[in-house]
């Protein structure tokens, strides 16, 4: 059993997570979660089989409601959403959102995958990057932080996404100080807003990633500068709940953090609470 018992980065049916939402909530009270935060993509106009249908966005926050109450006073449950930069929906009618960028915007208004096809990725560097992956990923920390700056949300989500495709298309030296340095200066910014800095095993969970993300040279810094992290599972499938939270632990633990920061058990007193690492 692990120590974090809670994720605040959850995905059902009502997206393109595999688990209905009731089942989830089952095996997370099961499991002695604490909490357990709902986190669909939110709706957009384009890409629908990956984010909850505009037309349903109601029966989501219903649902999540419903859930809520079932279980209040045994798992603290709450209604958020990872809201990509160009998604539609309002912030406003969550609990909290986790914002995220999976995409590229293209000129004509249509969008190119991070975390999906490295081909079409490769055609995006090629076409509006002058075929250089580190301006793709400058242009993608910006994007992260203009978003960040803007909107405050709860959660910064798995920052260095970018990495997603790195590996098969060789797109930059991660270990480069040029790309250290673009994807430490966006952060920088961050730290100056209370975002919390997420460490998502999702990657690890599911077997295309070797560790989670953020990198640690980041997540070295941002302890430095006084920010706080949450350990999610970005969970599609309840078969992997808390999938890679050991290794979050011992990574987390190996840079000096003796806490992170997870979702209230008591959503009366407050909305985040601190556990001990140690
Ligand atoms: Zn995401
Ligand atoms: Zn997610």
């Amino acid at each position: 059993m692990g120590i974090i018992l809670s994720s605040a980065h959850v995905h059902t049916t009502h997206c393109d997570g595999k688990t209905p939402a009731w089942e989830m909530a089952e095996k997370a009270y099961g499991m002695g979660f604490v909490s357990l935060g709902f986190t669909s993509h939110a709706a957009q106009t384009f890409d629908p089989g990956y984010c909850i249908d505009p037309s349903k966005e109601k029966d989501y926050i219903k649902e999540i409601r419903d859930i809520q109450k079932e279980y209040a006073g045994r798992m603290a449950v709450y209604l958020g959403i990872e809201r990509d930069l160009y998604s539609c929906s309002d912030p406003a009618d969550y609990e909290y959102f986790i914002a995220s960028v999976h995409y590229f915007e293209k000129p004509d208004k249509t969008y190119v995958g991070i975390d999906a096809d490295a081909s079409e990725l490769q055609k995006y560097i090629n076409e509006y990057c002058g075929g250089d992956g580190l301006e793709m990923a400058k242009r993608y920390f910006s994007m992260v932080r203009d978003y960040v700056l803007e909107n405050k949300p709860a959660i910064i989500g798995h920052y260095d996404l970018v990495r997603y495709n790195d590996s098969n298309l060789k797109l930059y030296d991660e270990d480069s100080k040029a790309y250290r340095n673009m994807a430490l200066e966006a952060l920088r910014d961050m730290s100056e807003t209370n975002a919390l800095l997420e460490v998502n095993t999702g990657g690890v969970a599911r077997g295309y990633m070797t560790t989670p993300y953020p990198a640690d040279f980041l997540l070295k810094e941002w302890k430095a500068w006084g920010g706080e992290v949450i350990v999610n599972s970005d969970c599609h499938n309840v078969k992997l709940l808390d999938a890679g939270y050991d290794r979050a632990v011992d990574i987390l633990r190996s840079l000096g953090f003796d806490h992170a920061i997870r979702l209230s058990s008591d959503p009366r007193k407050r909305m985040w609470e601190e556990i001990g690492l140690k």
